[in-house]
């Protein structure tokens, strides 16, 4: 199995060791073209807009037609892309999610927090407590009809799934728990 990251910009590194360390090769990409020959791919955090202007309007495109096609996981400014609603200030983006998500939503005396959620566990109605670092973090403040909630956070969403797409507002790669990570290459396994 072949992960891509996108490493633009943003915390791709973490990432990488994260899913290296659960024997996945990886390859760092810059550019959507290098996409050709992966099983999924990672859109790490960093800030969305400066995300847009390094891909421009033809990268944006192309990472549209892979999410179409292949797993992606998006975490925060990931998230972000892969939302087809975005907010404060609205963007543009890959609209792979049916979800409305609003930009450095905990304002700025919470810029970033590390705070115990819960995980939705394999598809079933138990959860479990699950460790959640969020910087700069959005909020999903609508979701769609089609969207699986994977985990939350005093009760809202924070984690969901949609066809070939995942999204965490958080960074479980900032955490040792690595069960985000594993739901996520369970989809690439079973191909969504
Ligand atoms: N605040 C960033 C954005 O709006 C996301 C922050 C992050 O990825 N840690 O794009």
């Amino acid at each position: 199995m072949k992960i891509a990251v996108l490493a633009l910009q943003g915390d791709f590194d973490a990432h990488r060791k994260r899913l290296e360390e659960l024997g996945v090769k990886v390859v760092l990409v810059k550019k959507p073209e290098q996409l050709d020959h992966v099983d999924g791919l990672v859109i790490p955090g960093g800030e969305s807009g400066t995300f847009l202007k390094l891909l421009g309007e033809a990268g944006l495109e192309k990472l549209k037609q892979f999410v179409q096609t292949k797993p992606t996981f998006g975490t925060c400014a990931g998230a972000i892309l892969l939302a087809n609603e975005v907010e404060n200030p609205k963007q543009s983006g890959l609209g792979a999610l049916d979800i409305r998500i609003r930009r450095n939503a905990y304002g700025r005396q919470i810029d970033s927090s590390i705070r115990e959620g819960r995980f939705v566990q394999d598809r079933r109605d138990q959860d479990s407590p699950l460790e959640m670092v969020f910087i700069r973090a959005p909020k999903i403040e609508r979701v769609g009809p089609g969207v699986e909630v994977i985990a939350t956070e005093g009760g809202n969403p924070v984690a969901v799934r949609q066809g070939t797409a995942m999204a965490a507002t958080f960074h479980p790669e900032l955490s040792p728990d690595t069960r985000m990570h594993c739901a996520f290459l369970d989809m690439v396994r079973n191909g969504h």
